[in-house]
């Protein structure tokens, strides 16, 4: 998997809006936000493409760590209550543009169905 512009912002050597930040997961807010809330949830390790890559074997533990973080970075913003929505783009049709894999939080005001 080749270099992505999170693997610069997991460095440190571009700057993001932190809002959580473990050992194993970072998140920060989404540069062209699409909601009042819009925040990315990644894993700091980069060679986990997309949500096509995940196995229960390997990614369990991982993957409860980002959706405690997706719900921890909901409660710190204000929008547990009232309800978000979690988004894993994967692959071409989805509109993936980041190569590693992602949680988009999306909250703040009421969601269209179907999505887009
Ligand atoms: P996706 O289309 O699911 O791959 O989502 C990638 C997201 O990353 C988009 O919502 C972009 O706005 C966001 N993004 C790209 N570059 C940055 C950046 N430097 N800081 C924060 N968010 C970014």
């Amino acid at each position: 998997m080749g270099e992505t512009i999170f693997a610069k912002i997991i460095r440190k050597e571009i700057p993001a809006q932190v809002v959580f930040e473990s050992e194993t997961v970072l998140a920060f807010k989404d540069i062209n936000p699409q909601a009042p809330v819009h925040v990315l949830i990644i894993p700091k390790i980069n060679d986990i493409e997309s949500a096509r890559e995940i196995s229960s074997v390997k990614d369990s533990q991982l993957l409860g760590e980002m959706f405690d973080a997706a719900n921890s970075v909901a409660k710190q913003l204000g929008i547990f209550e009232s309800g978000f929505r979690l988004v894993l783009n994967s692959g071409l049709d989805s509109g993936q543009e980041v190569p590693h894999i992602h949680i988009h939080l999306l909250g703040g005001r009421k969601m269209n169905w179907p999505p887009g």
